[in-house]
């Protein structure tokens, strides 16, 4: 519960201080190849709960691979994951637990995928509500905190179509929120908007994370954002982590010559 004495929608129990203890996410020699190239070439990567982690890397180096794997959306050939003490995968394999540790990851990506043909409620409700069986009352309750927490619950009759893309991106993480995630990964949600249109729907990130210990994985260029917000900052390299550090001691200058020059030619 938050301090206002209102449900938010992240709140089924405890503090965002308690929810944000420990290990969320172990991922261990992930795997996947595509076209016989690896693009991930064994994978080891972890996040504590309440943390944001940026994750950076030129273009095919595998991190949108990585987080599809983490979601559940694509299949690793080998590996073993565990989310929020779950093991969700051994061997690449799903385990029959594996629901109840995929359920706590949402996913927002880059490109816009509200429906346009409805209002901003029912693009939150109908999955909810048609696949898992929700009550709309439920459902409409927890559009309206989700939308509360991105700063959209003035928008919650307007079309889609009608919103300008920050406020989209915006919509599409409350959508995720809809299933009150303990992850959240977001796939260069800001690559297609203005800079300082980015950089409030990334302030959104950080509040979930400050609110409700939400842990966020996220792939962007927006060193400025990493630098301010990130706890930790993660460099892809040929389907590696070639580098895992905090934001301060990859700015201040680290020893990975690849990721100096690429840091040098985002920023
Ligand atoms: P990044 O997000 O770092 O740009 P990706 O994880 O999207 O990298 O992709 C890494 C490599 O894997 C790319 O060469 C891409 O073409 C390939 N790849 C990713 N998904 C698929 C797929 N579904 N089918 C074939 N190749 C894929
Ligand atoms: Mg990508």
């Amino acid at each position: 519960r938050n301090t206002t004495g209102t449900a938010t929608a992240n709140s089924p129990d405890g503090t965002a201080a308690e929810r944000s203890q420990g290990e969320l996410v172990a991922a261990r020699g992930l795997r996947r190849t595509f076209n016989d190239s690896p693009v991930l070439d064994g994978v080891d990567f972890s996040m504590q709960a309440g943390q944001i982690t940026v994750i950076i890397g030129r273009s095919g180096s595998g991190k949108s691979t990585l987080l599809r794997v983490l979601a559940g959306l694509t299949e690793p050939e080998d590996g073993d994951l565990t989310i929020a003490g779950h093991l969700v995968r051994k061997g690449g394999v799903r385990t029959d637990d594996y629901a109840k540790g995929e359920a706590l990851v949402g996913m927002v990506f880059q490109s816009y995928t509200l429906w346009p043909h409805m209002n901003v409620l029912d693009n939150l409700t109908l999955a909810p509500r048609k696949v898992l069986g929700m009550s709309r009352s439920e459902a409409e309750d927890r559009a309206a905190t989700a939308l509360g927490e991105v700063g959209m619950a003035h928008h919650i009759r307007s079309r889609s179509t009608g919103l300008s893309g920050g406020e989209r991106q915006r919509v599409a993480i409350a959508r995720a929120l809809m299933m009150r995630p303990r992850l959240l990964l977001c796939d260069e949600i800001t690559s297609a908007l203005d800079p300082p249109v980015a950089a409030e729907v990334l302030s959104v990130l950080a509040r979930l994370k400050n609110e409700e210990g939400i842990a966020v994985a996220l792939v962007t260029h927006d060193m400025a954002f990493a630098s301010k917000a990130a706890d930790r900052l993660v460099f892809f390299s040929q389907g590696r982590i070639a580098v895992d550090a905090t934001p301060e001691q990859v700015f201040r200058g680290c020893e990975n010559a690849e990721l100096r020059s690429f840091v040098e030619a985002v920023t």
